[in-house]
């Protein structure tokens, strides 16, 4: 995809191990094939090569996702729930904050390098959303008091912990969230939120 549009401005293409490379590669490597060449057909439609080729990708793969609604539904894959990749969140070492992520799914995505499964994220201490968590990605981020999709703080934020919230911290922690997550998130949250 990088090589067709840079070849569009007539740009040489930098070398597929360069750190910027390898950066906008990490941001659209859940985009599918088959959207590939709509993609480089909407970059090439600029009037010039586009700053940042990552967000542009982004935009045109956006695009792509409204312009084919229901075309994603091909995907069979019991491991993603056919998103095609994982929700993850990362804790910041320094400032404690989680960012929030998306790895590719191994099972449905073709990669160059082996992805990891959800398994070798949590290991690595990375919370990642249980396949078809009621209430998507925000509703997790807020349940598990993640604070990158759903701001911590706020009454929102807090949601129904906000009870427990005025009487110390609850460690018996939501049936339902305690279900849906893994015994490393759980220690994850539970060390980063009542350490
Ligand atoms: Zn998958």
């Amino acid at each position: 995809m990088m090589r067709n549009v840079y070849a569009v401005f007539n740009k040489p293409v930098p070398p597929d191990s360069s750190p910027f490379v390898m950066s906008v590669w990490e941001r659209v490597n859940h985009v599918p094939d088959e959207a590939v060449p709509y993609i480089v057909n909407q970059i090439a439609d600029e009037e010039k090569m586009p700053q940042n080729v990552g967000r542009a990708i982004l935009r045109a793969w956006e695009s792509w996702q409204v312009n084919n609604p229901g075309k994603m539904v091909h995907i069979n894959c019991d491991v993603c729930g056919n998103e095609g990749f994982f929700w993850c969140w990362k804790q910041d070492e320094k400032t404690g904050k989680y960012q929030h992520f998306l790895s590719p799914c191994p099972s449905c995505r073709k990669s160059d390098y082996p992805l990891p499964s959800m398994r070798d994220l949590r290991e690595r201490g990375i919370v990642v959303m249980p396949v078809g968590y009621t209430g998507g990605p925000v509703q997790f981020d807020r349940d598990s008091e993640l604070g990158a999709l759903w701001p911590l703080g706020t009454q929102e934020g807090v949601g129904r912990h906000l009870v427990s919230a005025s009487k110390g911290p609850d460690m018996r922690l939501d049936p339902r969230r305690l279900r849906a997550m893994s015994e490393a998130e759980r220690a994850d949250v539970a060390g980063a939120r009542y350490a």
